[in-house]
């Protein structure tokens, strides 16, 4: 299998284990995420789930692409649709749906279980 660069990255949310490539891919990938992902990344943050700081994050891995309650994004044949879902797992949740491959990536605003409210 032919070896591509990663073009885009789309964060889904703040969180690390969503956030983690930014900063490995960002130089070269654009980034793109609801405007409260930027905002949080560029700052300290302390999460629902522990006392421990968490960034702020390298420039690199700030998005550099945003929005606020909508985005489309038209590449290589397909159409993405990123919606904000205020009030859902943290302030920045996004839901992408890849319209020709009939695919939605929620984040973790479905977990599968009891959702988890942050109030980060
Ligand atoms: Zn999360």
């Amino acid at each position: 299998m032919e070896k591509r660069p990663v073009r885009f990255l789309l964060n889904t949310h703040w969180h690390y284990d969503h956030v983690g490539g930014n900063a490995v891919y960002g130089p070269e990938a654009i980034i793109v995420a609801q405007e409260n992902v930027r905002k949080r990344l560029m700052t300290q943050q302390i999460p629902f789930w522990s006392r421990t700081a968490i960034g702020p994050s390298p420039e690199r891995a700030w998005p550099v692409i945003t929005f606020r309650d909508m985005l489309g994004i038209h590449f290589a044949g397909e159409d993405v649709e990123l919606d904000h879902y205020a009030n859902g797992h943290t302030d920045g949740d996004s839901v992408v749906h890849f319209a020709h491959a009939n695919v939605v990536a929620v984040g973790d605003i479905f977990l599968g279980k009891a959702s988890v409210i942050s109030r980060c």
